[in-house]
C-alpha cells in the first residue's frame, strides 16, 4: 500500500534535521559557542553536566537578541547573518543555515534567554522538545546571550543511546571547547564540568599569550618543540606553529587546520602537510600542527555539509602547492637532514 504524500509536521522536520548537526553533547557546544562568537561575544563560559547529557549551559557578553525576535531565532531558516546569495558566497560568520537552535531545541529542552545591551533586563524563552515556544517572559541576567540545552535526546529515545559514558561525553565536548578556543585567542573561554572548572583562559591579546593558551590546551610538549610559521603568497596567508619531527606522534590527534577562522578537515590539506614533512619524518609518524589559513572567503565555498567540518577551495591546486611548499620549507630550515632509516 503507498501512501499519499505528506508535509512532515515541523518538529519533526526539525528532528531530521538534528540527525545533521546534533550527533552529542559536543556538537550543541559547539553550535552554541559559535552562535556567541558570531554575536561578538568578548567572554565566554560553559558549564556541562554528566559529560553534557544533563545539561549544556553557554553564557556570552555578545550583542544579545531583542525581545522581539528571540521566538524567531528558535525558527527554521531563520538567521540574522546572511539575507542573499551574495551574503552566502562572501559569508564570514561561522553560522548561515538558520538551523542549530531550532534543531538543538527539537531533540531538548531549550531555555534561551537575551538581553541587548541597551535593554533595562533579559527575556527568555522555551521549548520543550515538540511544544512551540513559551514566553517571553522577563528574566535577571546580564547584557548578553545564555542557552541551556537540558536532557538532550530526551524524547528521541534512538538517538540517546548512542549517547556513550558521561567521560567520554565530555572528552568529545572538552576538544570541541579546545578547537573553537584555538581558534579565537582573541575571547576568554570557560568550562566547568559538574560545578568544577576544568578549563579558564584569559583573552590572548599578543604571541607570547597565545603561546600559553597553547601549552594549557595542547601541553608544554608541543610548545617546546615547534616552531612559528607566518607567510604569505598567492592571496593566501598562513600562521600558525609547526611540530618539530622530534615530536611527531603515532596519531593524526594533533593535527589543527583552520580556514578563515574556522577549524577543518581537509583530505587535500591533510595531504599537502603530511608529505611536506614527509622528508623528516618517520613513515608511521604523524605531524602535529596548528596552522591558520586565511583565504579571500568567496575563494571557499564554507556550504558544503550541515556541520561545515569541510569546505571546497574554489582552486584547490593553488591552495595545495602553497601549503606544501611553504611548511616544507619553514621545516627545511630547522632540519637540515632527513633521519636515519626512513624508507624510500
Ligand atoms: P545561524 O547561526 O545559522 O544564524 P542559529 O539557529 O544558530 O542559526 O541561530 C539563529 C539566530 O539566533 C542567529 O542568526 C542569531 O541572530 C541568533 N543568536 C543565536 N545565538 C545567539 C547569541 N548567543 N547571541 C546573539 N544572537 C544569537
Ligand atoms: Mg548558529
Amino acid at each position: 500500500m503507498v501512501r499519499p504524500i505528506q508535509q512532515l509536521p515541523l518538529q519533526l522536520v526539525n528532528q531530521i534535521a538534528a540527525g545533521e548537526v546534533v550527533e552529542r553533547p559536543a556538537s550543541v557546544l559547539k553550535e552554541l559557542v559559535e552562535n556567541s562568537l558570531d554575536a561578538g561575544a568578548r567572554s565566554l563560559a560553559v558549564e556541562l553536566e554528566q559529560g553534557g547529557k544533563r545539561l549544556i549551559r553557554v553564557r556570552d557578553d555578545g550583542s544579545g537578541i531583542p525581545r522581539e525576535q528571540l521566538a524567531l531565532a528558535l525558527q527554521r531558516h531563520a538567521t540574522s547573518k546572511i539575507a542573499s546569495l551574495s551574503e552566502l558566497e562572501q559569508v564570514a560568520s561561522l553560522g548561515f543555515r538558520g538551523e542549530a537552535l531550532p534543531s538543538i531545541g527539537a531533540v531538548s529542552r531549550l531555555r534561551l534567554t537575551s538581553r541587548p545591551p541597551e535593554e533595562g533586563h533579559a527575556w527568555c524563552v522555551r521549548t520543550d522538545g515538540d511544544s512551540a515556544p513559551a514566553g517571553p517572559e522577563p528574566a535577571p541576567h546580564p547584557p548578553g546571550t545564555t542557552v541551556e540545552v537540558r536532557d538532550l535526546f530526551f524524547n528521541t529515545p534512538g538517538r540517546r543511546k548512542f549517547l556513550r559514558t558521561d567521560r567520554t561525553e565530555f572528552n568529545h565536548a572538552q576538544e570541541a571547547l579546545r578547537r573553537l578556543a584555538l581558534g579565537r585567542f582573541d575571547v576568554a573561554f570557560r568550562l566547568q564540568h559538574n560545578g568544577r572548572s576544568v578549563i579558564d583562559l584569559p583573552p590572548a591579546g599578543d604571541r607570547e599569550a597565545a603561546e600559553r593558551r597553547l601549552a594549557q590546551l595542547l601541553g608544554e610538549g608541543f610548545l617546546g618543540e615547534c616552531i612559528h610559521v607566518e607567510c604569505a603568497a598567492a592571496g593566501l596567508s598562513l600562521r600558525g606553529w609547526l611540530a618539530l619531527p622530534t615530536f611527531s606522534r603515532s596519531q593524526g590527534d594533533l593535527q589543527y587546520f583552520y580556514v578563515n577562522g574556522r577549524m577543518i578537515r581537509d583530505r587535500m590539506a591533510g595531504h599537502a602537510l603530511r608529505r611536506a614533512y614527509a622528508d623528516v619524518l618517520y613513515r608511521d609518524r604523524y605531524p602535529a600542527y596548528l596552522l591558520y589559513l586565511d583565504i579571500d572567503p568567496d575563494r571557499v565555498d564554507v556550504n558544503v555539509h550541515p556541520t561545515k567540518h569541510e569546505v571546497r577551495f574554489r582552486d584547490s591546486r593553488l591552495v595545495y602547492d602553497f601549503l606544501f611548499r611553504q611548511v616544507r620549507e619553514a621545516l627545511a630550515q630547522v632540519t637540515p637532514g632527513a633521519p636515519e632509516g626512513v624508507a624510500g
